[in-house]
């Protein structure tokens, strides 16, 4: 039996009198990899960002690796340490080479030292194949690459469930492929991931399942093969007649 990774129980999100997430109950388990479908202004980024408390919850329950998301006493900076999220805009530290954004959140906060922050960092940029941009800086890079550098750099410390939100929808068509084969080298290597994507085609390879949301709420929780194929939500059925 897999460790029992995320429960979420009738989570409500308003921002003031808009409700975003409308009662969502649902739970991931260790190696999971869920792409999360949807149409714009659905909730699929405020639901991640609640999975890493980045959103304050309005009402229910998030229990995210043990941790009590609900309870305010939470230490969120503790959370966040065992949850890495990757931005569709990859939001890299501008000023501070590759190497150093890699760095630097283990450095603080896992107290590593500097020659084995550099070794770990050297691995992580072989693995998303960017070795040889250590010490380049950010703007040098395409955005292909700051998103591979985005993804090391949360891999850094060494989470045990990765957030992706829309992680390609911000690149030029070309690049959109060598990240999301660094993303299905990651899942292959069994980690936990939750992916907020419009790549139809990878969420159906990648993922064990899909889950379509639309007004805050999931409407269907599946296996790609059953959404894909076999979409039963009306509104799921005009969602993929729309985008493929
Ligand atoms: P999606 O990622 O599916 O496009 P979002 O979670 O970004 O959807 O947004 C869902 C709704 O929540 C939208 O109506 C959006 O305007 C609103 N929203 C998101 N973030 C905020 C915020 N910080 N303050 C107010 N409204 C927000
Ligand atoms: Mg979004």
């Amino acid at each position: 039996m897999a460790k029992l990774k995320i429960d979420v129980n009738d989570l409500h999100k308003s921002f003031g009198k808009n409700e975003v997430l409308n009662g969502i109950t649902t739970k991931f388990n260790e190696g999971d990899v869920v792409c999360i479908i949807g149409p714009s202004g659905s909730g699929k980024s405020t639901f991640l960002r609640t999975l890493n408390g980045l959103e304050e919850i309005t009402s229910g329950t998030v229990i995210v690796d043990g941790y009590d998301l609900s309870n305010k006493k939470t230490d969120l900076n503790q959370v966040r340490q065992e949850v890495g999220m990757v931005f569709q805009q990859f939001n890299l530290f501008p000023n501070m080479t590759v190497l150093d954004n890699i760095t630097y959140a283990p450095l603080e906060l896992k107290k590593l030292s500097k020659s084995e922050a550099h070794d770990k960092a050297l691995d992580l940029l072989k693995k998303v194949g960017l070795s040889d941009k250590a010490d380049a800086m950010p703007e040098m890079l395409s955005g292909g690459q700051k998103q591979r550098v985005a993804i090391a750099r949360a891999l850094a410390m060494d989470p045990d469930l990765m957030l992706f939100d829309e992680p390609t929808s911000a690149l030029d068509p070309e690049m959109v492929g060598d990240v999301l084969e660094v993303m299905q080298n990651l899942a292959k290597d069994g980690m936990t991931m939750l992916i907020v994507t419009h790549e139809m085609g990878f969420a159906r390879k990648v993922a064990n399942r899909v889950i379509f949301t639309d007004g805050g709420e999931i409407l269907e929780d599946n296996t790609p093969d059953q959404v894909f194929d076999n979409p039963q939500h009306p509104r799921l059925k005009d969602f993929l007649n729309k985008v493929l």
